[in-house]
């Protein structure tokens, strides 16, 4: 009698593995296709299908907004890979046919390789096994690798989407606007654009301004709307305390005070410590004239600089 392993498999329950959705349906991104972790696995097949798809644009249309998209629980893809490599470019040459090595992400070719037995004093070189061999391999790092994969799959139209919460609602934003959800687009684009002009991410901040205008420019809100943290800071700002000692006074750190003043500074479109106090002077004595002067809409240095 044959046994075999594949007839007495281990009782499976999906629902121990795959979690249902929790947050509300109009909170949820729809994507076509999503690749979950953006190691070299992940990103291959995003630009595979990245590819398929601009062969086929009209699946890529009936794939929605966010044809595909990949879901890394690093900042940035590459960001959780750290290994250095000798890595075999056969798998580079079938993703990307016709491309030079020169031009995939390698430092150096391998041009000499050795196997040692380690002694405690001693080293001995042994034949290398077969697995070990890697002439006409290439040197590389992993995380460079990924971040390249990453460029590659984004030139490709797919939406990467890391742990940094901004990019998650510059993603939100974006599909908010496309959908024509003008405010709420607004909500999540101001939100990103203070955490990236928190984090000094000049670039990412470009992209969630150029967002922000075309869903009509920014959209203050009243001071009613910030979260309690943030109105407790706002309020110790417009009396004149500096970060670090509001950051004292609630026993904080300075760059918590810098988070939620920078939320506060986007919530309520102000981009300097008096324009806040005015705007929350208005909210109290109920000045029409103070709160419309509270702030245009334009760039804001980051809060950390506007301490004393
Ligand atoms: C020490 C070491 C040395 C190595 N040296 C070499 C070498 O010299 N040459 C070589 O070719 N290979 C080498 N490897 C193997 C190589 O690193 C792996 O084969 C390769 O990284 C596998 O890619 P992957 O995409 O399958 O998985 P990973 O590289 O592990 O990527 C998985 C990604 O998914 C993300 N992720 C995981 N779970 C989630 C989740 N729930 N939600 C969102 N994101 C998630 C992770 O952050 C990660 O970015 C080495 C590996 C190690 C550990």
């Amino acid at each position: 009698m044959t046994v075999s392993p594949a007839d007495f498999p281990p009782p499976f329950d999906w629902r121990e593995f795959v979690a249902e959705p929790t947050d509300p349906a109009d909170e949820r991104i729809d994507v076509g296709v999503l690749i979950v972790g953006g190691g070299p696995a992940g990103l291959s097949a995003a630009i595979r299908v990245g590819q398929l798809l601009e062969e086929h644009p009209e699946v890529a249309e009936h794939l929605g907004d966010v044809p595909v998209a990949v879901v890394e629980k690093g900042r940035a893809p590459g960001a959780h890979l750290l290994s250095g490599a000798v890595v075999n470019p056969r798998a580079f040459r079938e993703l990307f046919p016709g491309m030079l090595t020169e031009d995939m992400p390698f430092r150096a070719p391998v041009v000499r390789e050795g196997v040692y037995f380690l002694t405690p004093k001693r080293h001995v070189r042994v034949p290398a096994p077969p697995t070990m061999w890697n002439h006409n391999h290439y040197v590389a790092s992993l995380s460079e690798i990924g971040r390249w994969l990453a460029e590659k799959a984004e030139e490709l139209g797919v939406t990467l989407v890391p742990e940094t919460s901004a990019r998650t609602l510059l993603v939100k934003g974006t599909v908010e606007r496309r959908l024509r959800r003008r405010a709420r687009a607004a909500r999540a684009l101001e939100e990103a654009l203070a955490e990236f002009e928190r984090m000094g991410a000049k670039l990412w901040a470009e992209r969630a301004r150029t967002e922000l205008d075309r869903v009509g420019g920014r959209q203050p809100r009243s001071p009613g709307e910030l979260t309690p943290s943030e109105r407790r800071i706002a309020e110790l700002v417009a009396e004149g305390l500096s970060n670090k000692e509001i950051a004292a006074t609630l026993f904080v750190s300075v760059h918590t005070v810098e988070v939620h003043l920078s939320h506060a500074y986007a919530k309520l479109c102000v981009h300097s410590r008096a324009q806040l106090a005015r705007r929350l002077a208005a909210s109290k004595y109920g000045n029409r004239d103070l709160l419309a002067a509270g702030g245009a809409p334009g760039a804001s240095p980051e809060p950390g600089r506007r301490g004393r």
